[in-house]
């Protein structure tokens, strides 16, 4: 089953390799987990709902819990602690577009506001019922998660927007297809969530973000029905799946989407490079995007990360003998781990990873084999484990992202992580700050920045902690040129930031919008925008 207060399936764990444990007290000192709330307690403390009946919503204490709170930080601490806050006061789990209106009308009589729900794996608080006078109705997709239909000839597939990415994948290479869009939240999060937060997934240089990878669909707004046609291009006046993408259920409820799938690939193989230092391995990988390689991912750690995955990696006489190996090539202290995936058609693969190996030699890159591409790529979705058994240590972990062109990026990683470093510098607390960036396009790159802290015993110290480092940094993004999202989105935790970005009359276009397709502000308000 899934756990109810931490990620992921509760059989499943990450524990830490003794050596791992050892390098984080090392770095932050020793640590004490704080005392979590049992569910039992938790739910004990759920008022009851304010929805007037009806057939299609639950309003059991325990489903409105597992339904109130998505993967933040401040999440974690909310349902750790047992300080929930807000439940939604119902849950529906419509199976068809004919139930989903029916909800947004009843939500509208009801006086009640709606919040679509995929996964449950948001990062920036966009499922969480906020504090208010209105009952609250979630609305999960679950059970809209089927192939509807795949037309071969175009590659095109219809689903559910319920649909899991473990789900997804499944049924598209039952029929020879895949659709490559593989977040790290891929065991839970949904097709439908994917392109309400315009998220990107681990390959996405050689399959595309969401954003190309959606091709058209059907939305419930409390308006009517907005149905987006398939076409492989259009001219036809601006294109009605952009306010689609990163509308974060604020325009309505996405029940069907089609996605552009490919052909399983014929290989996929992930490669290991050492870079000598974090200058030379930016520039080999801007070189290489700039060529415009068909791969499908460049991953490129900075020398903290390197050390850092090294030492969680555990095998210590393993990685003993590839520094030896390296520093006798003259690969030391401020090497910098390169992960580069290949993935089609064999000849064409083959002759891509020459040319990028290439480009990495001259600029001093170390090829290691697969060995660490094959680590990675298995433990991919494994990783956000980790946080369960850093946090039951006493240490809390959070990441975050953004992009900006390749310009800006040297200066905006110091800048993020030195404001990490400091920020809290007033409890005498140090920080463990690492970096890679994660998708590289030819004119930039994002920046996907992870941060390790100690827990203190209160849930508000922590809450006011993760406030200083998440303020903090955002702020260098801001001021450094960069997005305030490249891939999680905007929800609750980004929302302030927004207006730097689209600036005043950009954000009056987007709340308009949203005023046309549900004029009462029945979904999901308070996120994205005011
Ligand atoms: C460990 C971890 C790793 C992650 N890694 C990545 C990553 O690699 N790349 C990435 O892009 N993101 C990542 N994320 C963030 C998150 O998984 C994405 O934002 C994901 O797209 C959310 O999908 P979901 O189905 O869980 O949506 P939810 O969390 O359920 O919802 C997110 C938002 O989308 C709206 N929404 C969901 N479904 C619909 C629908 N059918 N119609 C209308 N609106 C809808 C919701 O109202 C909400 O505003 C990660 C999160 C975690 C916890």
């Amino acid at each position: 089953m899934r756990r109810w207060n931490g990620w992921g399936d509760d059989t499943q764990d990450y524990p830490l390799p003794e050596g791992a444990a050892h390098f984080l007290e090392e770095a932050l000192g020793p640590a004490t987990p704080p005392v979590d709330a049992a569910l039992e307690d938790v739910l004990a403390t759920a008022p009851p709902s304010r929805l007037p009946p009806h057939p299609l919503i639950v309003t059991d204490a325990e489903t409105r819990l597992r339904h109130t709170r998505g993967q933040s930080f401040p999440d974690w601490v909310a349902l750790r602690s047992g300080r929930i806050g807000p439940l939604p006061d119902g849950v529906a789990f419509p199976t068809a577009g004919e139930e989903v209106r029916e909800l947004l009308r009843y939500a509208r009589d009801a006086g009640a506001r709606v919040i679509p729900y995929g996964g449950g794996t948001s990062v920036v608080g966009h499922i969480n019922p906020l504090p208010g006078d209105a009952p609250v109705l979630t609305i999960s997709l679950a059970r809209m998660n089927h192939l509807e239909s795949l037309d071969e000839a175009s590659g095109l597939a219809r689903f559910g927007a319920g649909v899991t990415g473990p789900d997804l994948e499944a049924q598209l290479r039952a029929r020879g297809f895949t659709l490559g869009h593989y977040p790290q939240s891929f065991e839970f999060s949904t097709l439908g969530g994917w392109i309400a937060t315009r998220s990107s997934g681990q390959q996405s240089l050689g399959y595309g973000r969401i954003e190309r990878l959606f091709s058209g669909g059907v939305v419930e707004t409390p308006t009517g029905t907005l149905v987006l046609p398939d076409f492989p291009a259009s001219a036809a006046g601006p294109d009605l799946r952009e306010i689609v993408l990163g509308s974060e259920g604020r325009l309505g409820v996405i029940t069907q989407a089609s996605v552009r799938a490919s052909r399983l690939p014929q290989v996929e193989a992930f490669h290991g490079v050492f870079l000598p230092d974090w200058e030379r391995g930016r520039e080999a990988v801007r070189a290489i995007a700039g060529a415009g390689l068909p791969l499908s991912m460049l991953r490129l750690s900075t020398p903290g990360e390197t050390i850092t995955t090294l030492a969680l990696a555990g095998h210590d006489r393993l990685i003993g003998a590839l520094e030896r190996m390296l520093a006798l090539r003259g690969v030391k202290d401020e090497k910098c781990m390169l992960i580069i995936a290949v993935t089609g058609w064999e000849k064409v693969a083959r002759t891509a990873l020459r040319e990028a190996l290439g480009l990495c030699k001259e600029h001093g890159g170390i090829h290691v084999g697969q060995t660490f591409g094959k680590q990675w790529h298995k433990s991919r979705f494994r990783t956000p484990y980790l946080r369960n058994t850093l946090w039951e240590r006493g240490y809390g972990v959070d990441t975050l992202e953004t992009a900006a062109p390749w310009e800006r990026i040297p200066a905006l990683v110091t800048a993020i992580e030195s404001a990490l470093h400091s920020a809290l510098a007033d409890v005498d607390e140090r920080v463990h700050v690492f970096t890679h960036l994660s998708h590289v396009y030819p004119h930039g790159s994002s920046v996907y920045t992870t941060y390790i802290f100690r827990l203190a015993a209160d849930p508000e110290e922590n809450l006011r902690r993760w406030r200083a480092l998440k303020g903090r940094a955002s702020e260098a993004i801001v001021a450094g040129g960069g997005t305030i999202s490249h891939q999680h989105g905007v929800g609750v935790d980004h929302a302030p930031y927004l207006a730097a970005e689209k600036g005043a009359l950009g954000l009056g276009a987007i709340r308009a919008l949203c005023a046309y397709f549900d004029p009462d502000g029945l979904l999901n308000p308070g996120k994205l925008i005011e």
